[in-house]
């Protein structure tokens, strides 16, 4: 991928961001930079909390849960703006 930003034209959906729950403290800056609303920062459930590892859940509890939450992902252009923008290197992009 050689372009982010507007000038991106990947299809919606065809690809869509993965968040490392394990990574994640719900900073926002996805949810600050994504041109298509894609994140939304909120409450990870409950049934997204088992899988992750000690210092994972450590740090959960620290943030009270916050995350970054996929809400809009059929809307992903691919562009690349959340993987540079999050702090903690928790996202990355696949093809779904
Ligand atoms: S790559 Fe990230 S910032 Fe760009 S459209 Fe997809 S979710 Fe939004």
């Amino acid at each position: 991928m050689s372009e982010t930003g507007a000038a991106c034209k990947a299809s919606p959906g065809t690809f869509g961001p993965r968040i490392d729950r394990n990574r994640c403290e719900g900073k926002a800056a996805c949810q600050q930079v994504c041109p298509y609303d894609v994140f939304q920062v909120g409450t990870l459930p409950r049934a997204e909390r088992s899988g992750l590892s000690f210092i994972g859940k450590l740090k959960g509890i620290g943030h009270r849960w916050q995350q970054a939450l996929i809400v809009n992902g059929d809307a992903c252009r691919a562009c690349g703006l959340c993987v540079g923008a999050c702090p903690e290197d928790a996202i990355t992009l696949v093809r779904r």
